[in-house]
């Protein structure tokens, strides 16, 4: 059978779809798998019995069956878009309406469009998605309809403490390299995109990287796009003390998954109506209309404020306690090795540096699967950067802390016998 150019681009191997391939696999094995790879958020009792009593209501009450027995409009449920402009104003009074959200399946849907709308061919040119630090989230990477239209720019490393502790460091955006970027000065860059917290390193950009990023995109007349799938104020997997801000210029991208509804596949875009209506329009051709139903599961909780308290003293104290059992486990691991760890300050995934490490991370990859841990090698997140020639980006893994402690025991474990197995036998 012959596919398209379409065809072919879409169906090649991806990394995220390998991701989502070892993902389906380790859930359905027999065999006992240390599932440090995926994205999926943890299952917490406290946030289950919630979403299990408003299953119940919305049952009871007739908006399940209302939600799942008629379209909604190609910008999404009426009723949840109004419930999310007025928990969004009550909290950031932001003095939205409903010309400024619409819905998606899932924020992944949400980038498919938005990377397209503003990076690829023009009419007069083709323009790129400036990613403004590398390492950035794997699903990104092969979105484009036709060819791949990011760019990126090395990170800064900077050594940092965590809680009192040596041995971990922090990406910092190299705004020297940014600004002076040719294809910004040459208007080859069609919007700005950081996710924040960033998947894969927990890194969280500041107050004052963000408020440079946003001068910058101004400056330029190409949007801010900010990936808030981990941030405030839900899922909040956000330690640092930071603010979260949003004006016409900025396309503010939230997600229902990482406060435990994957499932659900539901995004909200927050922006300006133009852009808003642009959503609709490709709802309308890619989907006819979003799903419905996690909008009817979270009505009800942002109407009470509840879905904040759950993200506020369950969500982001479960996260928390995990990344520090994580990073205790790796330690001991690696007491005597150079190993670095990003500063853990959000997200729901550690990332380790392994300096020198004699083996490319795929290949460390490949040999911790064969013993039942997976994680997910670092190179396949340097969208927009050469990596052939750039070590660091082969030296690194991202897993997951969402596991029970257990499985984050013997995952750890495993790591720390054939890493250890590696730099022994340099
Ligand atoms: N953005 C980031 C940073 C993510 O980590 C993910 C999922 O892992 C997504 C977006 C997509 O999430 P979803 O489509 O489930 O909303």
């Amino acid at each position: 059978m012959q596919f398209s150019n379409f065809g072919n681009k879409f169906t090649q191997k991806s990394g995220i779809l390998q991701l989502m391939d070892d993902l389906g696999t380790a859930l359905n094995s027999d065999r006992p798998i240390n599932m440090l790879g995926g994205g999926n958020p943890a299952r917490i009792p406290e946030v289950n019995q919630a979403y299990q009593k408003t299953l119940e209501q919305i049952v009871a009450n007739g908006a399940g069956v209302e939600s799942v027995g008629n379209y909604s409009t190609p910008q999404g449920d009426t009723k949840f878009v109004s419930a999310l402009v007025d928990f969004f104003n009550r909290e950031y009074n932001w003095g939205l309406t409903s010309d400024n959200i619409a819905l998606t399946n899932g924020s992944q849907n949400a980038f498919f469009y938005l990377f397209n709308l503003f990076g690829g061919k023009f009419a007069d040119s083709d323009k790129a998605i400036l990613l403004p630090l590398a390492p950035e989230y794997i699903g990104y990477a092969d979105v484009h309809v036709e060819g791949k239209h990011f760019i990126s720019v090395p990170p800064k490393m900077e050594d940092v403490q965590h809680e009192g502790q040596d041995g971990f460091y922090k990406y910092r955006v190299d705004f020297d390299a940014l600004e002076n970027l040719p294809e910004l000065q040459n208007g080859k860059i069609g919007a700005i995109c950081c996710s924040r917290p960033t998947n894969p390193t927990g890194n969280v950009l500041t107050d004052d990287e963000m408020a440079r990023l946003d001068a910058l995109a101004q400056k330029h007349n190409i949007p801010l796009i900010i990936d808030n799938a981990y941030g405030m104020p839900f899922p909040n997997i956000i330690y640092s003390d930071v603010t979260l801000t949003w004006h016409s210029n900025i396309i503010l991208c939230f997600s229902l998954s990482k406060i435990g509804l994957p499932g659900v596949r539901t995004g909200i875009i927050v922006a300006a109506p133009e852009v808003v209506q642009a959503i609709s329009s490709l709802n309308a051709i890619v989907n006819l209309a979003p799903t419905r139903f996690g909008g009817a599961i979270a009505t009800p909780l942002l109407q009470d404020s509840s879905l904040k308290n759950l993200a506020d003293n369950a969500i982001q104290p479960f996260y928390k306690k995990q990344a520090a059992l994580a990073v205790s486990l790796l330690k001991q691991e690696f007491k005597d090795y150079s190993v670095k760890i990003h500063k853990p300050e959000g997200a729901i995934f550690l990332w380790v540096w392994f300096e020198g490490l004699p083996i490319t991370s795929q290949e460390l990859y490949e040999r911790l699967k064969a013993k039942g841990t997976l994680i997910i090698p670092s190179e396949h997140f340097f969208v927009g950067l050469d990596t052939k020639n750039y070590r660091h980006a082969h030296e690194c893994i991202r897993m997951s802390i969402a596991q029970p402690d257990e499985t984050l025991q013997k995952g750890i474990a495993t790591i720390g016998e054939v890493v250890r197995k590696v730099y022994d036998a340099a």
